[in-house]
Formats: C-alpha cells, structure tokens, sequence
C-alpha cells in the first residue's frame, strides 16, 4: 500500500508523537441496545443514534482523527448516510486503521473515560479493549479504559444519557 504522507514528508518530521481528543455523548431511551466499546451491555436502556450509537467507539474515533489531523467522525461517516444506518461502529475504527496504513500514521496509545450512572462497566472493560485493539489492530495493553458516574446531577446522572471522553497519541 502506498504511504502517502511519509512521502511527501521530510524525514525529521515522521514518528513525532501526536495527541488527538473525542468526546460524544448519546440519549439513552427503553428497548434500545445498548453498545459500549463494540459490546452490548445488558441494560433496561439503549442509545439512540443513526448508528449503533457506541459512545466510546465514536469518541476514540474523533480522539484518531483529531490526532492525525484528518477532521471528525462526522467527515468520514456522515450519520445522513444510509450506508451507517444501524453500522456496527467497530467499522469506522476498521476504516480508521485502514486510513492510518495509508497515511504511515501507527497508534501508540488510548485513554477513555466513559460516564454512565449504570449498569457497571467495569467488568465489561477487558471484552471491550479487546474489541477495540483488534479493530484497530494495536495491543490491547495500550488501551486503557475508566467508568464514571454523573453522581445522580443532570441528564447523564438521570440515566438519560451516556458519555464518553476519548484522547488518542500516535506517532507519524
Ligand atoms: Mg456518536
């Protein structure tokens, strides 16, 4: 596959780190799915997106893009296309990983904090970095994730929504 940028990039300025950050936030309504870093979690309540509507998912992949410089999920995968309706949002980190070969970009590290008053994540976390490392092809020892609540204050807290904060380094 062709390295695009590495070509077009003087030497000394390949492999320095970058840091990118997302953020993403989905309400939560009864009989929906509720998936959380490309793993359903048994839950009385889903997210409602044009997607799947994995908060973490969406977070990391605007914590990439951010960091390469490439724009927003929004950008790449428009919720006003029908081809997303409903995607598994593991994809578009599959689309991701494809775009980092492309353009010599190699993950190095991912922090998230997803905020959710219940059920707990914690246990779900080493099915989800798994989830996550394999679609973007990195070890799953580089992805590191924590659970919050909102403390009961607000809509998160009120169980009505579901947030995820995301910062990504990569070097290229
Ligand atoms: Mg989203």
């Amino acid at each position: 596959m062709t390295k695009k940028r590495a070509k077009r990039r003087p030497k000394a300025e390949k492999h320095r780190a970058r840091c990118g950050i997302g953020y993403d936030l989905h309400r939560l309504e009864p009989g929906r799915k509720l998936t959380i870093g490309g793993i359903e979690i048994p839950s009385d309540k889903g997210s409602v997106g044009h997607s799947d509507g994995d908060v973490l998912a969406h977070a990391v992949c605007d914590a990439l893009l951010g960091a390469a410089g490439l724009g927003d999920i929004g950008t790449h995968f428009p919720d006003s296309d029908p081809k997303w309706k409903g995607a598994n949002s593991l994809i578009f980190l599959d689309h991701i990983r494809a775009m980092f070969e492309e353009e010599d970009f190699r993950i190095r590290h991912i922090d998230a904090i997803v905020i959710l008053e219940r059920p707990k994540l914690g246990p779900h976390f080493p099915t989800m970095r798994e989830a996550i490392a394999k679609a973007l092809g990195m070890e799953v020892d580089s992805i590191n994730l924590k659970a919050k609540t909102n403390e009961g204050v607000d809509a998160i807290g009120r169980g009505e929504a579901v947030a995820a904060y995301a910062v990504a380094t990569i070097a290229g």
